[in-house]
Parts: structure tokens; sequence; C-alpha cells
């Protein structure tokens, strides 16, 4: 009876949830000094990449239960402190920190909330990945496989003002079959697992984005991952236990990425000026041509 009562105490007291650190407890506990170093260290690597301009750009990152660490307005990302950080609730309000938040941090919430895996957002305007936001593309797929396999499918939001409720609206949807989204006229949003791993998804998606305009700019269409070759990626990645909306079974894989990346399809290109030329020279052949040039 008395072993039955000790092992019943035992359990009871194992089932006890951890008492709840206070706001203020929290923003000084050894967890949030560790993030908020974390995040000091990314902000200086977004400045450094030139990921963030002025003051641009945001980073969050949850911390206790429900609660948020963020950037504040105002200040260049490059050069943080961890006493500059605010601590922020799930509704947004700030409740630790002298600086005044993100402005951006509803948009942070919009993934925060609607991805329980979604451990910290990077938001900046890295040139090239803005570049395509303001072009209102996604860059194409099939191309490299390291974007395949630790970014996916780049979504693109339409505009809305930076900050807003309809920008949150717009992002929630998305967040969750992808990593990294576009903002129209605007830069780029990623989540993650870690600070880190939000801010690599950041760079990942510059660099590819960087590395399509200038092959954009080469002057013959190049090679793509064929589509039967992107189930082998889709395992990789299940192997390394990263999430893909996209299923190597039913996924269609239908655009070439080099009408994408050109933004138009080269042969319907030189359809046109087949026909162009063709019915110049038979302008010429009828004596028209000479008439025009005199
Ligand atoms: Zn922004």
């Amino acid at each position: 009876m008395k072993k039955t009562l000790t092992t019943k105490k035992a359990r009871t007291a194992k089932a006890q949830p951890k008492p709840k650190l206070t706001p203020e407890a929290l923003y000084s506990s050894p967890e949030a000094q560790y993030l908020k170093a974390q995040i000091c260290d990314i902000g200086r690597r977004l400045w450094q990449r030139e990921y963030v301009d002025g003051n641009g750009g945001n980073i969050s990152v949850r911390v206790g239960d429900g609660y948020f660490l963020c950037t504040p307005t105002g200040v260049s990302k490059g050069f943080l402190t961890p006493d500059m950080l605010c601590l922020c609730d799930a509704e947004g309000n700030q409740l630790i920190g002298t600086w005044k938040r993100t402005s951006e941090f509803l948009s942070h919430l919009a993934i925060f909330n609607s991805v329980p895996e979604a451990q910290a957002v990077c938001h900046a305007h890295p040139v090239h990945a803005t570049a395509y936001a303001i072009a209102g593309l996604t860059p194409p797929e099939r191309l490299i496989p390291e974007i395949e396999v630790f970014v996916g499918r780049v979504a693109i939001a339409p505009y809305a003002t930076p900050g807003s409720q309809e920008m949150h609206d717009l992002l929630a949807p998305l967040a969750p079959k992808h990593q990294s989204i576009l903002m129209t006229n605007h830069g780029v949003i990623c989540w993650g697992t870690s600070v880190e791993d939000a801010y690599f998804k950041v760079e990942i998606t510059d660099a590819f984005c960087r590395t399509a305009a200038i092959a954009s700019h080469l002057p013959t269409n190049g090679t793509s991952i064929p589509p039967e070759k992107m189930a082998d990626l889709l395992a990789i990645k299940g192997r390394l236990g990263l999430p893909d909306a996209r299923s190597a079974k039913n996924e269609a894989w239908a655009e070439d990425p080099w009408t994408k990346i050109r933004g138009h399809d080269d042969s319907i290109i030189e359809e046109v000026v087949r026909k162009v030329t063709k019915e110049v020279l038979k302008q010429i052949g009828n004596g028209n041509g000479r008439k025009s040039l005199s």
C-alpha cells in the first residue's frame, strides 16, 4: 500500500508543469541570453552581406512558452546589442525592452502562429531576392539541388503595407508550405528551426536568385535537373527530416525553368523572328523594300 502511494506521489510530482517564469525572469534567463547573442550575431551577418540597408530587416525567435524575442525598430541590424532586444507575447504586445519592437513583428507572428515548427523568423531586403520580388517573379525550380533540398519552393505574397494586418493575413496561409516567401515590392521572409537556420534560408534564396539572374543574361538556354531526378532530392530531404509540401509522386514539374528564368520562351521569339524575316524578304522581292528605303 505504502509502495503504491509512493509511486503515485512520484508520478504526480513528475507530471507537475514547470513553474512559468515571469516575463522579466524569462528576459534575463540563460535561454534568452543565448538567443539574444544569436540574434545579434545573425544581425551582423545580415548587414555584412548587405542583405539589410539602413535600419531594415528584422529577426525573431520563440523563447519560453508563448513568448518571442525580436529586434527593435530604427537600428542597424549590424550593430545590435543584447539589451536592445524586445520581449513580446503571441498577440504582438511588447512586454519588455527599452527599444520599440520592429513594426513588422505581426508578419513574424503570421508564421509562428501558423507553423508550430517555426522556431525563428528572419526578414531582409537582399538585392537579388528583392529584385525577383519587385519583378513579381518566384525563382525557377529544377536548376540547383541545394535550394530544392534546403529551402524548397519559394512563394510570393502580393504587396501589402509592411507590418499591416493585411500582410499578416497574406503570409499566414503560405508559411505552412513555404520556408521562404518573397513579399512583392518589399523583400524576403524565411522561417527556420533556429535563428541561424532562418538566416540560411534567406542566404540560400538570395544566392539562388543572384545565380538565376546572371544565367538569364547568358546567350543560351542551359540544362535543368530532369523532373524524374527531383524524387531523389525530395528523398534526401525526407532523410534529413526537412519538411517539403511537394510530393515526388504527384508533382507535375511542368514548367521549363529556362522559360521562367528569361521571362519568355525562346522558341516563341525564334518563331516570331522567322516570320518577320520571311515577310521582309517577301517585301524586298516585291520591290517594296526598295521603295520604303527611298
Ligand atoms: Zn522589410
